[in-house]
C-alpha cells in the first residue's frame, strides 16, 4: 500500500516536472520565436518598405515630373497664344503676361532678351544671373531654383523661344516662376503619419522643402546630415553622394540620432533633383516591437495556459490512473479475500465435516457422560439414603440409650457414639451439598432472619471450641447494622460457620475474629451490602498451596493438618455457595502468621433498626429468641401412622414422639400402610420415601386412588433422606402435603405437626414449665443423669443458651476443661495486681457460667467484675477465694460426668 503511494507520488512529480519543462520550452521557444519573428518581420517590413518606397518614390517622381511637364506644356500653350499684337507694345506684352500668370497661377511669367534683360508683367529686371538660366544657349526646357539658400525658393521653368522680336529686342527665353510650396503642394510631398517623408533635394543635398530627413536633421543639407549617419551593412555615404551627383536612384539604410531610417531616392525626370522617400523604421520597429511584444505576451499566456492545461490533464490522467490502479488493487484484494474466504470456507467445510463426525462422537460421549452423571447423582442420592438411614437409626437408638440409661458408665460411650455419628452426618452433608452444587441442584431460599440471633448462634457455636483450644474469639460488628435481614440464613450461617470452624481448627494459639461491617445500602435502604471477614492467627497457608485451597478433597500442609478432622470440601462448598449469591471469597494468608477469609454480600433489609453495640459475650440476646421459640407440642389422643421399612427408625420416631401424647401406630411397608390407612382414621401420616416394594410415591398414589376422600383430609408427610432438589417437587407433585429430611429432629417434627394438626383444645403448644404428663427427664431428654444431678447447674437454662444437648455437653466439657487454668490465672492476676486482666477474666466467666446454666457462679463472677471495676479491692480479695472454690468444685463435678476427650 505504502509502495503504491510512493509510486503514485513519483508519477505525479514526474508529470509536474515534465509539465514545467514543457512550459519552459514553450516560453523559451516563444521568446526566441518572438525575437526571430521580430527580426524577420523587420526584415520583411524593410523589404516591403523598399518596394513600397520605390513604388511611392517613382509615383511621386512621376507626379513631380508631370507637374513640371504640365508647366512646360503651359508655357508652350502660352507661347502659342502669344500674338504679334501682344508683342506690339510693352503694355500689350505685360497684359498678356498678367493674363498668363493669372491663368496658370504663376509668380512670374517673363521673357529674357539677348541682353539678359528680363521682361516681366510689371517691368524689366536685370537680375538674370539669380535665375541660373543660360539664356543665350538654351535649347531645351530647363528647371532652375531661385533663392536656393533662402526659404523663399522659387522654381524656374525656362524654355527657349523662337527669337521673338519685341520693341527692338530679341526675346530668346520665356520662363515662369512657380512658388516652390505651390509646386510641392501639388506633389503632396508631406505625409502626416510620421513614418514616411517625401522630399526633393538638389544634387548637393539642399532640400527644396526646407526640411531635412523629415525634420529630424539638425543640418539643412541632406548630404551634410547623412555624413553623420551610421550606415547599416551594405550601405555607405559615398555611394549616396555619388548617386545624388550623378542622378542615379538608390536606397540607403542608416541610423541617425539613434533612429533607424531607410531613404529611397530617385532622380526627377528632366531635372537634376532627387526625389526621396524616407521611411522611419524605428517607429515601425517600435510598433512591430509592441506587436511582437504583445504576440510574445499572448504566446506566453498561451504557453502558461498550455502548461496549466497540461498539468490539469496530467493530474486528471494521474487521478484516473490512480483510481484505475486502486480499482485494480481493490479488485485484486477482493479476489484475494474471496480466495482466502473460499479457502476458509473450504477449511470450514472440512472442519464442519470433521466436527460433525466429532460431534457425533461427542454426543455419544456426552450421552455416556450424562448417563454417568445420572448414575453418579443417583449413586450419591442412594448413598446418602443408605448412609443416612442407618446413621439416623443409630443416632435415634443411641438417643434412646442416653435417655433411658441410668448407668454413668454407659453415658460416655453413648455420647461418643452421638459425637461420631454427628461428625459422620456432617461429612455426608458436605458430600451431599457438594454434589448438589455440582449437579446444579442446590437451591437457595430467602427468608427473614435476625442478624443478632445469627451472630449469637455463631458465637455460641464457636466460642466453646475456641475456648477449648485457649483461643480468644472476637466478634466485631458495626452498630449501624440492621436487625432484620432477608436472605438464605441457613447457607450464610453455613458459610460463616465453615470459615470460623476452619479458623479454630487451623489455629494453635492467639485469636480468631469475626468482623461484620456495613459497606453500602441501595437507594431505598431495602438492601444492604455486608462485608464479612474471618481472621485468625493460625498456621496460615503457603503461597504455593494457595491455588489448591478450593480444590475439593484437597487438604493443605498435611504434616500439620493430618490430625485435624476435615474432608477438604468446606471451602469448595463455601466458595460455590457464595458464587450462587453473587459474591466471592477472598483469601489473604501468611504462612505461620494467620489468614483472613473475606466476602461481601447483599442482603435484603426487613428491620432497619440498628443492632447497636452488640456484645458477643452477651449471649442472652441470641438465646432470648430461642427461649421463646422453644415450645413443646402435645396432641393427646390424636392418632399418627408412621411408615418406615426400618424397624429401628420406627422405634426412634416412636420414642421421640412419645411426649406428644399421641397414639402412634407403625407400618413397615407401603402395602401395610395402605391396609392400615383403609381400616383406620389417622390424623396424620409420616410416610418414608424409600422403601422396598411400594415406595413412598407409589403408596400415596395408591392411597389417593383407593381413599381419595380420606387422603384429602389427612395430612401425609414424606420422610426422605434424599437431599436432591428435584425430589422435593416430585414429592409435592405426587400429593404429599409436606416433607421432612432425615434425620428428623424434634423441633422440625413438632412444627410440621403443629402446622397440619389444627388447633386446640386437643392440640397444644406449651413452654417448658407446662410440659404435661412427663417428668423433667422428658423435657431435658439428652442430658446424662449425673449432670442433671449437679445442683449448681440450671440445665434448662444451659440448654436454652446452647441450643441442644450436644452443644450443651460440649460446652460443659470445654467449661470444665478450662477451670484449673482460669482459676490459676485469676489468682495470678490478684498477686500481680493486674486488675484489668482480672476484670476481663471475671467478665468472661460471667458469660461462660451463664451459658452452661451455672447461674449463681455467673452472678458471683459479675459481682467480682463490678467490684474490681469499682476498685473495691478488699471485697475482691475476700470474695475471690470463695468464688474460686465453687468454680473449681463445679469443674470437678462436671469432669466426673463428662470426661474430656483427651482424658477418655
Ligand atoms: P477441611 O475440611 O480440610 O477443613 P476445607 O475445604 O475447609 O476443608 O479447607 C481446605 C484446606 O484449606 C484445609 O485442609 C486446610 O489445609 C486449609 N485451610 C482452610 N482454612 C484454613 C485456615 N483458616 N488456616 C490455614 N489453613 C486453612
Amino acid at each position: 500500500m505504502k509502495n503504491n503511494e510512493t509510486k503514485h507520488l513519483n508519477i505525479l512529480s514526474t508529470a509536474v516536472i515534465g509539465c514545467m519543462i514543457i512550459a519552459i520550452i514553450l516560453t523559451a521557444g516563444t521568446f526566441s520565436l518572438g525575437r526571430t519573428a521580430d527580426h524577420d518581420t523587420k526584415e520583411a517590413v524593410r523589404n516591403v518598405s523598399l518596394l513600397y518606397l520605390s513604388e511611392l518614390a517613382t509615383r511621386r517622381e512621376q507626379v513631380v515630373s508631370q507637374i513640371l511637364d504640365e508647366y512646360t506644356n503651359d508655357i508652350d500653350i502660352a507661347l502659342g497664344l502669344l500674338s504679334s499684337e501682344d508683342l506690339s507694345s510693352t503694355e500689350n506684352l505685360q497684359a498678356y503676361q498678367s493674363r498668363m500668370k493669372q491663368l496658370y497661377g504663376l509668380e512670374k511669367f517673363a521673357f529674357v532678351d539677348t541682353q539678359g534683360t528680363i521682361y516681366t508683367s510689371r517691368g524689366t529686371r536685370s537680375d538674370i544671373d539669380d535665375y541660373g538660366i543660360d539664356y543665350m544657349n538654351l535649347t531645351d526646357t530647363v528647371v532652375r531654383i531661385k533663392n536656393l539658400k533662402s526659404s523663399d525658393k522659387k522654381v524656374i521653368l525656362a524654355v527657349p523661344t523662337d527669337n521673338l522680336q519685341f520693341e527692338g529686342h530679341t526675346l530668346v527665353v520665356c520662363f515662369m516662376e512657380i512658388d516652390m510650396d505651390n509646386l510641392l503642394k501639388d506633389a503632396s510631398l508631406q505625409s502626416n503619419n510620421n513614418t514616411t517623408f517625401c522630399n526633393i533635394y538638389t544634387p548637393d543635398g539642399i532640400a527644396l522643402t526646407d526640411m531635412v530627413l523629415g525634420g529630424l536633421a539638425s543640418e539643412d543639407n541632406l548630404l551634410g546630415a547623412m555624413e553623420h549617419a551610421d550606415y547599416e551593412a551594405g550601405y555607405d555615404y559615398e555611394k549616396l553622394k555619388e548617386d545624388f551627383e550623378s542622378g542615379v536612384s538608390g536606397v540607403v539604410s542608416f541610423s541617425y540620432n539613434g533612429i533607424s531610417e531607410t531613404l529611397y531616392y530617385v532622380p526627377v525626370h528632366s531635372t537634376d533633383w532627387m526625389l526621396t522617400y524616407l521611411i522611419r523604421e524605428s517607429i515601425i520597429g517600435e510598433q512591430i516591437n509592441s506587436i511582437s511584444d504583445s504576440i510574445i505576451r499572448r504566446s506566453l499566456v498561451q504557453s502558461v495556459l498550455t502548461a496549466g492545461v497540461l498539468i490539469v490533464m496530467f493530474t486528471l490522467l494521474f487521478i484516473q490512473q490512480r483510481r484505475a490502479s486502486k480499482a485494480t488493487i481493490d479488485k485484486e484484494v477482493m479476489e484475494t479475500e474471496n480466495r482466502v474466504r473460499q479457502q476458509e470456507l473450504e477449511e470450514q467445510l472440512a472442519m464442519q465435516e470433521e466436527l460433525a463426525s466429532k460431534s457425533e462422537e461427542l454426543s455419544k460421549a456426552l450421552e455416556a457422560a450424562e448417563d454417568a452423571s445420572r448414575a453418579k447423582s443417583s449413586f450419591v442420592s442412594n448413598m446418602s439414603h443408605e448412609i443416612r438411614t442407618p446413621i439416623t437409626a443409630i443416632l435415634g437408638m443411641n438417643e434412646m440409650i442416653r435417655r433411658e440409661t441410668t448407668d454413668p458408665g454407659i453415658i460416655p460411650y453413648a455420647d461418643n457414639i452421638d459425637k461420631a455419628g454427628a461428625s459422620l452426618l456432617g461429612i455426608i452433608s458436605d458430600i451431599l451439598d457438594f454434589s448438589k452444587i455440582e449437579a446444579g441442584r442446590m437451591e437457595l431460599t430467602d427468608s427473614e432472619y435476625s442478624l443478632p440471633v445469627m451472630l449469637s448462634d455463631l458465637y455460641n457455636l464457636i466460642q466453646f471450641r475456641a475456648e477449648a483450644k485457649g483461643l480468644e474469639l472476637k466478634i466485631i460488628t458495626d452498630p449501624t447494622l440492621p436487625k432484620g435481614l432477608l436472605g438464605d440464613e441457613l447457607r450464610i450461617k453455613q458459610i460463616i460457620t465453615n470459615l470460623l470452624s476452619n479458623a479454630v481448627k487451623y489455629t494453635e494459639k492467639g485469636s480468631i475474629c469475626l468482623e461484620v461491617k456495613r459497606l453500602e445500602a441501595d437507594d431505598e435502604h431495602s438492601r444492604i451490602k455486608l462485608s464479612v471477614a474471618v481472621t485468625d492467627t493460625g498456621i496460615g497457608i503457603r503461597k504455593e498451596e494457595m491455588e489448591k485451597l478450593f480444590t475439593p478433597f484437597d487438604r493443605l500442609d498435611l504434616s500439620r493438618t493430618r490430625s485435624i478432622e476435615g474432608s477438604g470440601l468446606g471451602l469448595s462448598i463455601t466458595r460455590q455457595l457464595l458464587g450462587m449469591m453473587d459474591s466471592q471469597l477472598e483469601v489473604e494468608s501468611e504462612y505461620n502468621k494467620g489468614s483472613v477469609f473475606r466476602f461481601d454480600i447483599w442482603q435484603g433489609v426487613t428491620d432497619p433498626g440498628s443492632i447497636g453495640d452488640f456484645d458477643p459475650a452477651d449471649i442472652t440476646l441470641g438465646t432470648e429468641q430461642k427461649a421463646h421459640d422453644r415450645k413443646y407440642f402435645t396432641a393427646p389422643g390424636r392418632s399418627l401412622l408412621v411408615v418406615d421399612d426400618m424397624p429401628m427408625n420406627l422405634q426412634v420416631l416412636k420414642g421421640l414422639l412419645k411426649r406428644t401424647q399421641m397414639i402412634i401406630e407403625t407400618a413397615s411397608s407401603g402395602e401395610e400402610c395402605i391396609r392400615m390407612f383403609g381400616s383406620n382414621d389417622y390424623d396424620m401420616v409420616f410416610l418414608d420415601y424409600r422403601m422396598p416394594g411400594l415406595d413412598g410415591i407409589d403408596t400415596i398414589l395408591q392411597l389417593k386412588k383407593l381413599y381419595p376422600d380420606k387422603v384429602s383430609v389427612t395430612p401425609i408427610i414424606s420422610l426422605t433422606a434424599s437431599a436432591i432438589a428435584g425430589d422435593r417437587e416430585r414429592l409435592l407433585n405426587a400429593g404429599f402435603n409436606d416433607y421432612l429430611s432425615k434425620p428428623v429432629n424434634i423441633p422440625e417434627l413438632e412444627s410440621v405437626m403443629e402446622k397440619y394438626l389444627g388447633s386446640p383444645p386437643d392440640v397444644a403448644v406449651t413452654d417448658e414449665t407446662e410440659i404435661p404428663g412427663d417428668t423433667a427427664m422428658t423435657a431435658i431428654p439428652d442430658i446424662p443423669q449425673c449432670i442433671r444431678d449437679i445442683e449448681a447447674l440450671d440445665i434448662r437454662k444451659g440448654l436454652e443458651y446452647c441450643g441442644d444437648a450436644e452443644d450443651y455437653l460440649f460446652a460443659l466439657e470445654t467449661y470444665a476443661g478450662s477451670v484449673d487454668e482460669k482459676a490459676e490465672q485469676i489468682l495470678r492476676c490478684l498477686e500481680d495486681k493486674n486488675y484489668e486482666e482480672f476484670a476481663l477474666l471475671t467478665h468472661s466467666l460471667k458469660s461462660m457460667s451463664k451459658s452452661i446454666g451455672a447461674l449463681r457462679l455467673s452472678e458471683q463472677a459479675a459481682e467480682l467484675e463490678k467490684l474490681c471495676k469499682e476498685r473495691a479491692l478488699d471485697q475482691v480479695l475476700t470474695g475471690t477465694p470463695e468464688f474460686l472454690k465453687e468454680y473449681r468444685d463445679l469443674g470437678a463435678t462436671i469432669n466426673l460426668c463428662v470426661p474430656l476427650e483427651q482424658q477418655s
